[in-house]
């Protein structure tokens, strides 16, 4: 029976009339954030700084390169989405899916082998439509300015290896999900949520062991002063560090970093080599000490918790779309099946996810000063501060920002506001 009424909600329009106003609006962002980066000087408070002044006409370069590239890319995104929904991509890709199926000799009835092979199409799709834009980002843009590190052979690698995980282990739970939703009936967003939340933890757990070593080489830090002191400050905090590696990220790429992982008593921290050469062993231990504060104050439990409560909502929401026949329509399917039920949701709750990001941003920030008064009442504040300005001079980090779009695209606040937020702390 086709419902006539519902056949009038337009979810197809505005799908793309929202986009359009999320692209403009970012557009608009991007181009206040581009007149800042050519701009000739640094922000006053960061104008005393040695190896600022050295260093930012670098930086601005590199941001420029990265501004122009992100135009063009975006709008390539944005014509591309549209292009999908306009000409109905998806229910051309779906029934394709079917066919291939009847091929092998099964029917219709075969929903999840049928949203498996869509899957798959779907995914080498769109990342061959996207590999020139990321191969010209990787060896022309990243090149320029000296920080990639691969080989076109590596870049191809990881994308195999890439491909090769993500069907291992992504379509099997892919399968799973859907068979929960068929078995379980219109509870089925709780089912689906606990089985994600077990998903996501047995995910973390194996990944050091089983997946980062597929395409990084992760070693113990070797005794030293470095490993010492880092060290003994977990033991004073009461941080308990099981092992300490360091991982050769600069085998892809000049960019450095830290972290720690792992759950109760079982943590790891990992440095990347890149870091080690960048920085001295003080500036180091304080990176560390800014990382513990992040444990210490429990922002990573913290946003675990909000991302399940997040995926609660979402997948109930979902579920009470699941059987809106007119959302199908709208898009041009004829059939209902559960992958497409979800990725068309997807489409009509990118109002929310938009709002969510944003407010996940201002959370981080919060979470990032947080760390950094940490940092500095253990005593690293002058060294913290050095860190943060050799990492980000040596990263070429964008120094002079437009207020509005940092405040919309940055999980980390700028270094000027980290910088005189240490200061201000006693
Ligand atoms: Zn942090």
């Amino acid at each position: 029976m086709i419902d006539e009424s519902a056949q009038d909600t337009p979810y197809k329009e505005f799908v793309l009339a929202f986009s359009w106003v999320v692209y403009t609006f970012e557009q608009y962002l991007s181009v206040r954030q581009y007149r800042k980066l050519h701009e000739p000087h640094p922000p006053k408070s960061l104008q005393d700084i040695e190896e600022v002044r050295e260093k930012f006409r670098k930086t601005q370069e590199y941001g420029l390169d990265k501004a122009k590239f992100e135009f063009v890319s975006a709008l390539f995104g944005q014509i591309q989405s549209t292009c999908m929904i306009v000409f109905d991509i998806l229910p051309w890709l779906w029934n394709l899916s079917g066919e291939w199926l009847a091929y092998a000799g099964y029917g219709p009835d075969h929903e999840i082998t049928q949203s498996l092979i869509f899957t798959v199409i779907l995914t080498l799709l769109s990342h061959l439509i996207s590999l020139p834009l990321s191969l010209y980002f990787t060896f022309v843009i990243e090149e320029r300015h000296g920080f990639n590190k691969m080989s076109l052979g590596l870049f191809f690698m990881d994308m195999i290896k890439g491909f090769l995980i993500a069907g291992i282990i992504g379509l099997p739970i892919l399968s799973l999900v859907l068979q929960i939703v068929k078995w379980s009936g219109k509870n089925f967003y709780l089912y689906v949520w606990i089985f994600m939340i077990i998903f996501t933890f047995i995910y973390l757990t194996i990944y050091p062991t089983f997946i980062q070593p597929l395409f990084n080489k992760v070693t113990l830090l070797p005794e030293g002063e470095l490993r010492g002191q880092i060290e003994a400050l977990a033991s004073r905090i009461n941080f308990p560090l099981k092992k300490l590696y360091v991982i050769d990220g600069s085998k892809r790429s000049g960019h450095s970093n830290a972290y720690f992982y792992g759950f109760f008593k079982n943590k790891r921290i990992v440095l990347f080599d890149t870091l080690i050469e960048q920085a001295n062993n003080g500036e180091i231990v304080a990176i560390v000490g800014h990382e513990l504060g992040h444990w210490y104050l429990n922002h990573t439990v913290k946003i675990l918790i909000i991302y399940q409560i997040h995926n609660f909502l979402l997948f109930f929401v979902f579920s009470q779309f699941i059987n809106n026949t007119s959302l199908y329509r709208s898009f041009g399917f004829e059939t209902q099946p559960i992958l497409i039920g979800f990725m068309l949701f997807q489409l009509i709750y990118a109002p929310v996810e938009n709002v969510v990001a944003f407010l996940m941003n201002i959370l981080s920030r919060k979470h990032e000063f947080e760390a950094d008064a940490y940092a500095k009442k253990l005593g690293y504040g002058v060294q913290l501060r050095s860190g943060l300005i050799k990492i980000q001079i040596k990263n070429l980090g964008n120094l002079n920002n437009d207020p509005w779009y940092s405040a919309y695209h940055f999980s980390h606040p700028p270094l000027p506001e980290r910088l005189s937020a240490i200061e201000k702390i006693d």
